[in-house]
C-alpha cells in the first residue's frame, strides 16, 4: 500500500521503515528496528514471571497492558525501537582495584545512572522523531512514545525488532555494541514494515554454555538462566525497594548503593563494547563542596563514579535534590539512598584506626538514633558490622 508523504511524494511501508530508521541514525540512535505489534512470543512467560512473585513490590508491572501492545493504542500496528549506547568510558565495576591505602570507602553507582536521566534523554530525541514522521507522512496516524515508563516491554520489542537477543542476564545484547544499551519504543498506527522479514527468527542467542552473569550475581537473583527473581536483585532492592532490605541480602550487595552492573561488567560480550562519549551519559561532576574524598584515583574530577559513601551517607534530603536534578538516582529517594549507604558502609572495611572510622561510627550512630525506623535500623546493621570482629573474607563487591 502507498501513501503520500508531506511532501507530496508516495511511499509504501518499506520505504517508511527505511526512512525512520534513517533518521533515528541521523538522530544520533546506534540502533533502530521496527516490529509487528502481534507475535511478540516472549511475552508469554510474563504472566508466570508475575505469577511466582519475582515482581516483588513493582506492581506496575502487573498493568494487563503489557501482556499486548495493541491494548496500549488503539490500532496500533507497529513498533519502532531505538537503542542509544551508554557504555561511557571508566572502568567496570569488576575492574576497579579495592584496598587500596588512604582510599576512602567507595559505593557503586550503575553505570546508567551516572549522568543525567536517560528517561528524558531518549524521549526527548523519540518525540523529536515522532514529530518528524507527522512532518513526512500525510496520512494520520497515533504514537505513544515509551522509555521505561510504559506498559511495554522495551526488551521484548527489540528482540522481535532484530536488535538483539535476550541473554541468560535477561538483557538485550546486540552482537556489536554488547548490553550497554538504552532502549525506547514509538508504538504507532502507522503501517511499517518490520526488520526482520516474514517467518525470519530474531537474532540467535549468542550465550552458549557461558553462565559468567548467572555465578557473579552476588545474591543468587536467577532461578534460572533468562529468569530474574528482581526480589533479590541488586537494582531493585537499592531502587525500587522502599521498605527495609532483607538481612540475608544485604553483605552480597557490597559497596552497591544505585543499582548493580555485575552481571553485565562480566559479560564476554561487553568486553569490547564501544565507549560512548555523549555529554549526557558521563559521570556528573560533583559540586565543589562536595568532600575531596569523592576523586578517585580513575577520575580526574570528584564525579558519581565511585562516589565516597561517607559522603552519601551524610547528604541532606536539599543536598540529595540539587545533587541528583534531573538524575535517574531521583528515584530511590533521599531515604533509600541513604539507607543504602548505610549497608554499603557495614560491608566496608574501613581501617580502624582510620580518622575515617571515628567519623563514620559517629555519623552512624547519629542515623541509628533517628526517628525514621527504617534509617535508624540499617545504621544499627551497619554499625554492628563494622564493630564486629572481622574475617578475611570480603562479601560482594568490595568497598575498601
Ligand atoms: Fe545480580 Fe547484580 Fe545482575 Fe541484579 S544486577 S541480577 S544483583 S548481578
Ligand atoms: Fe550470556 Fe555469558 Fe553474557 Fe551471561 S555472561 S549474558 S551467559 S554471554
Amino acid at each position: 500500500m502507498r501513501n503520500d508523504t508531506g511532501d507530496g511524494t508516495r511511499v509504501n511501508a518499506s520505504e517508511r521503515t527505511r526512512w525512520v530508521c534513517e533518521r533515528a541514525r541521523e538522530m544520533g540512535f546506534d540502533l533502530c528496528g521496527v516490529a509487528l505489534v502481534e507475535g511478540l512470543e516472549d511475552l508469554g512467560h510474563f504472566p508466570e514471571w508475575l505469577a511466582r512473585g519475582y515482581a516483588g513490590e513493582m506492581n506496575y508491572l502487573r498493568d494487563d497492558r503489557r501482556a499486548d501492545p495493541r491494548v496500549v493504542l488503539d490500532g496500533a500496528r507497529s513498533l519502532i525501537v531505538v537503542a542509544l549506547n551508554y557504555n561511557s568510558p571508566p572502568p567496570y565495576s569488576t575492574k576497579i582495584p579495592t584496598g587500596r591505602e588512604n582510599e576512602p570507602a567507595r559505593g557503586w553507582i550503575s553505570r546508567y545512572a551516572w549522568g543525567d536521566d536517560y528517561h528524558e534523554v531518549l524521549k526527548e530525541n523519540l518525540d523529536a522523531l515522532a514529530a518528524e514522521m507527522r512532518q513526512k507522512f500525510s496520512e494520520p496516524f497515533d504514537v505513544r512514545v515509551y522509555v521505561d515508563t510504559g506498559p511495554i516491554i522495551e526488551r521484548v520489542a527489540a528482540k522481535y525488532a532484530g536488535l538483539g537477543w535476550l541473554a541468560k542476564n535477561t538483557c538485550l545484547i546486540n552482537q556489536q555494541l554488547g548490553s550497554w544499551l538504552f532502549l525506547g519504543v514509538i508504538i504507532t498506527t502507522l503501517a511499517l514494515e518490520p526488520t526482520l522479514a516474514a517467518g525470519a527468527a530474531p537474532p540467535p542467542d549468542l550465550c552458549g554454555s557461558c553462565t559468567r552473569c548467572l555465578d557473579a550475581c552476588p545474591t543468587d537473583a536467577f532461578p534460572e538462566p533468562y529468569v530474574l527473581d528482581a526480589r533479590r536483585c541488586i537494582s531493585y532492592l537499592t531502587i525500587e525497594l522502599r521498605g527495609t532490605i532483607p538481612q540475608e541480602l544485604r553483605a552480597g550487595m557490597g559497596n552497591a548503593v544505585i543499582g548493580c552492573d555485575i552481571c553485565q561488567d562480566v559479560c564476554p560480550w561487553n568486553r569490547k563494547a564501544p565507549v560512548t562519549n555523549i555529554p549526557p551519559f558521563q559521570p556528573r561532576l560533583l559540586a565543589p563542596q562536595a568532600s575531596v574524598t569523592n576523586k578517585p584515583e580513575e577520575c580526574a574530577e570528584p564525579s558519581l563514579f565511585a562516589p565516597a559513601l561517607e559522603w552519601l551517607a551524610s547528604l541532606t534530603q536539599q543536598e540529595f535534590s540539587a545533587t541528583f536534578r534531573k538524575s535517574a538516582v531521583k528515584r530511590a529517594k533521599w531515604r533509600g539512598l541513604v539507607r543504602n549507604a548505610c549497608v554499603a558502609l557495614g560491608n566496608s572495611h574501613i581501617a580502624r584506626d582510620s580518622e575515617e572510622y571515628v567519623r563514620v561510627v559517629r555519623m552512624l550512630e547519629e542515623l541509628a538514633a533517628d526517628q525514621d525506623a527504617i534509617l535508624a535500623e540499617h545504621a544499627r546493621w551497619a554499625l554492628d558490622r563494622l564493630k564486629a570482629p572481622r574475617s578475611n573474607s570480603a562479601a560482594g563487591r568490595a568497598c575498601n
